[in-house]
């Protein structure tokens, strides 16, 4: 399990130096290592290396893996898969953020659930920017020049905004498969600044984090601003 360790240490360097090439400090950046699929041992593994951020996409796996883990107090775990209303228990209960919504229903589920349990959950809203059909999130793909996609948006993000325990900390996007690298980085810039722009719009609100940039282009998404980013394959090796 070396190997994790050293994969770990090896992304540390990279973020580092993205970070640097867009003057901004690594300790601004939140590397989630996405444990997805992973079984304990491997997460048991990264910790000892340093990891305390763990990515899960599953609701019944998330479960396990915190209960398994439950020893590691200082483990942070991020949800970033999408979530389907009746699974979103076990997220209000023991996310620590939440990255992927996608729908103001399950939002407002959430919501409820999180005022009974008494906690908060920071969240990062899904956009769709890339404009491909297979993409979750709100539709973004044109939002410059679209008013009624921008009007949609907003409000979308200021509904969720508003709901009790529900902490809005900025927007979450995937790059598109198998292009230019000067596109990927196109759908990160104009991420960012769609979060300026709801920033603007709603000016009460924590809308400065974005959570962008996997194990192909994280360096590009840190370059265009990305707090969080989240890494599987470079951390754990392939998946099964
Ligand atoms: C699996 C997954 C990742 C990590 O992907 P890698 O290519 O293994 O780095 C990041 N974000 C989301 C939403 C994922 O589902």
């Amino acid at each position: 399990m070396s190997a994790i360790a050293d994969r770990y240490q090896a992304i540390l360097e990279r973020v580092a130096l993205a970070a640097q090439r867009s003057d901004r400090s690594a300790e601004t950046i939140c590397v989630i290592a996405v444990s997805k699929t992973q079984p304990a041992e491997a997460l048991i593994a990264a910790y000892a290396a340093g990891v305390r951020h763990f990515g899960e996409n599953r609701s019944a796996e998330f479960v396990a893996k915190h209960t398994a883990l439950a020893h590691l107090t200082d483990a942070q775990w991020h949800y970033i898969g999408n979530l389907q209303t009746r699974q979103s228990l076990p997220i209000a209960q023991y996310a620590d953020q939440f990255h992927a919504m996608d729908r103001i229903k399950i939002a407002e589920r959430l919501s409820r659930q999180l005022v009974e349990i008494g906690r908060n959950l920071p969240i990062f809203i899904e956009v769709n920017v890339s404009g491909e059909d297979s993409k979750h999130g709100f539709q973004c793909g044109n939002w410059e020049n679209d008013a009624g996609q921008r009007a949609t948006v907003l409000q979308a993000v200021a509904t969720i905004a508003a709901l009790p325990r529900i902490e809005v900390r900025g927007l979450m996007t995937m790059a598109p498969w198998g292009v230019d690298e000067a596109l990927i980085r196109e759908v990160f810039r104009r991420t960012r600044n769609l979060n300026g722009w709801l920033h603007s719009q709603l000016p009460d609100n924590e809308l400065t984090e974005l959570s962008m940039g996997m194990t192909d282009d994280f360096e590009i998404a840190i370059e265009e601003g990305a707090t969080h980013v989240r890494i599987g394959r470079a951390i754990f090796g392939e998946r099964q």
